[in-house]
């Protein structure tokens, strides 16, 4: 049993704003080589939830000096112009990042769309290109809520060096990724999920659990092993006394008396997944730039790197 005070809530809007100085000073000195990021979202229809994920990325990107292109499509366009619209932007060297919001129209196939986006401009990091490269530990663009709750690991507990990981969830967007970026970090990882057996027991053998399931706290205490780093990537919307609020997949109060740090929802993983979109966007602008990656790594770029 802990003493919830000598738990650490880990700061997500802290960490974000460190990502996004770090990418505002990037930003500045790429523009030193005459080089502008520049990220384009694309948004298909009006779903609400979705304006406002596109609105606030626009505001971040803004915010950095990274100059963003919006193209909003009516519900009825067709897979056939947004792959034309996809093949203008792969084409055009003034653009460096492309994002396409999800969820898509159920008469657009998802898959197809993604795996259009040139891999050096995918930064969301969903394409097969990059999704194999993850896999493989080569130097691609990288999913952005993993990513960022990778940050946030490092941030809290320093080197990772063969920590026991269990992800809780298994989806190509968070748990999968989210498992290949601990391994090359040298955890050993195990992954959860809805057939899993024993999953509480398997759980609570770890020193890092990432919750990614969408199921609200679901997680309490029972699961997470005493001094245990817990990131919660869950966000779920609940009635409670008549108002709605967002809660993670973890029970965040249960989990205070035994874990040695936490992330809140809201304001834990949620802010570090705009600020490492912005990021990649940065990391593309230099992968397109063979001059600047040839001879060092893109991370020893001159002037150019970001943690
Ligand atoms: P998905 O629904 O795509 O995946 C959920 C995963 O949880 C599946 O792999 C599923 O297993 C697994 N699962 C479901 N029930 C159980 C269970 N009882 N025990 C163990 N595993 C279970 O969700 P996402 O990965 O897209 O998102 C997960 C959560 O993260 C959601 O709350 C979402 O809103 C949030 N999210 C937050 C982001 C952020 O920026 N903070 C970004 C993206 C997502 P199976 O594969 O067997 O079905």
């Amino acid at each position: 049993m802990n003493s919830p005070s000598s738990v650490t809530i880990i700061d997500g809007k802290a960490a974000a704003a460190r990502v996004l100085n770090d990418v505002r000073d990037a930003v500045s000195a790429l523009k030193e080589y005459d080089l502008h990021p520049a990220l384009a979202v694309v948004l298909v229809g009006h779903d609400p939830a979705s304006q406002v994920y596109v609105r606030n990325k626009v505001l971040r990107a803004e915010e950095t000096g990274i100059r963003s292109v919006e193209h909003k499509l009516t519900v009825d366009t067709t897979e056939a112009e947004l792959l034309d619209l996809i093949a203008g932007l792969n084409a055009d060297p003034a653009i460096n990042g492309i994002l396409v919001q999800l969820p898509l129209p159920a008469h657009i196939d998802e898959n197809r769309v993604l795996q259009a986006i040139d891999p050096l401009k995918d930064v969301d990091g969903f394409h097969s290109e990059n999704v194999g490269g993850l896999s493989q530990g080569r130097d691609v663009l990288t999913p952005c809520t993993p990513s960022g709750c990778m940050h946030l690991l490092h941030d809290t507990l320093g080197d990772l060096n063969g920590k026991h990981a269990v992800v809780v969830g298994r989806s190509n967007i968070v748990g999968k990724p989210m498992a290949a970026l601990l391994l090359q970090a040298n955890c050993t990882v195990t992954v959860l999920h809805s057939r899993s057996v024993n999953a509480r027991e398997l759980c609570r053998q770890a020193d890092i659990v990432v919750a990614a399931v969408g199921r609200p706290r679901m997680l309490d205490a029972s699961w997470l092993k005493p001094g245990s780093v817990v990131i919660d990537v869950g966000i779920n919307r609940i009635d409670e006394g008549g108002k709605t609020r967002l809660v993670g997949d973890v029970d965040f109060d249960s989990a205070l008396s035994v874990v040695s740090a936490i992330t809140p929802v809201p304001g834990g993983v949620g802010p570090m997944t705009i600020a490492l979109l912005m990021k990649n966007t940065v990391s593309a602008t230099q992968l397109q730039q063979p001059a600047l990656s040839t001879h060092s790594t893109r991370a020893e770029a001159p002037c150019l790197s970001i943690s």
